[in-house]
């Protein structure tokens, strides 16, 4: 069972400096978001598939939010008042076809490509240090703290809801740290938010 039932999942590219240089790219001016489809949400446990001719698909490692209250035109002061809760999110891409396409929406939209894990409540999470690591098959492979965003949690939430209104239950994905890699059919992959938790989940082909 999925652990959240956003109405939609908003994630920011290029939120860290040495993530953006990773893959050529500069952090941009503003806060860059895409979005995830909700039928992309994988429960705790439960395999990424590997569509079959995609090319590479790859981890990203990332603090996630649960939207508590609505939130349209918040101020950065008052953002935090709007999340319930926080989670570790895998926002897996298929990086061949994002390079590809420009839009990264096939990219990054496919079945299974948002595991998320049990949401912590925002009162029981040391929010001063908040931080994300990425292990394959046990082997430190990310790891990166609020302190490295190039637009704080605050920053995002604000500049979101300007342009959409968050309901309870949406998920935001802030941003992955540099080291992301490849996923092999076989591996395990955990997403761990310091004082949150670990969402867990191997790796399958896709069988048609
Ligand atoms: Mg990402």
């Amino acid at each position: 069972m999925a652990v959240v039932t956003p109405t939609k999942i908003v994630c920011v590219g290029r939120n860290y400096a040495k993530h953006a240089a990773e893959l050529g790219n500069d952090v941009p001016a503003e806060p860059l978001i895409f979005l995830k489809p909700p039928s992309a949400v994988l429960a705790p446990g439960a395999p990424i598939v590997l569509p079959r001719g995609v090319g590479r698909v790859d981890f990203e490692g990332e603090i996630g939010l649960v939207i508590g209250r609505r939130a349209r035109h918040v101020s950065v002061d008052d953002a935090w008042d709007h999340v319930a809760a926080l989670a570790p999110v895998n926002d897996v891409t298929a990086r061949d076809l994002q390079r590809a396409d420009g839009q990264w929406t096939r990219a990054k939209g496919f079945d299974t490509f948002c595991p998320v894990g049990v949401p912590a409540p925002v009162s029981a999470v040391d929010l001063g240090a908040l931080a994300v690591s990425t292990r394959v098959n046990g082997e430190l492979r990310q790891h990166g703290s609020i302190d490295e965003m190039a637009f704080s949690i605050p920053v995002v939430i604000a500049h979101i809801s300007r342009i959409m209104t968050l309901e309870p239950g949406d998920l935001i994905a802030t941003g992955t740290p540099e080291g992301i890699g490849p996923l092999e059919a076989g591996d395990e992959v955990s997403v761990e938010v310091a004082g949150v938790g670990t969402v867990t989940n191997p790796v399958v082909e896709e069988v048609m």
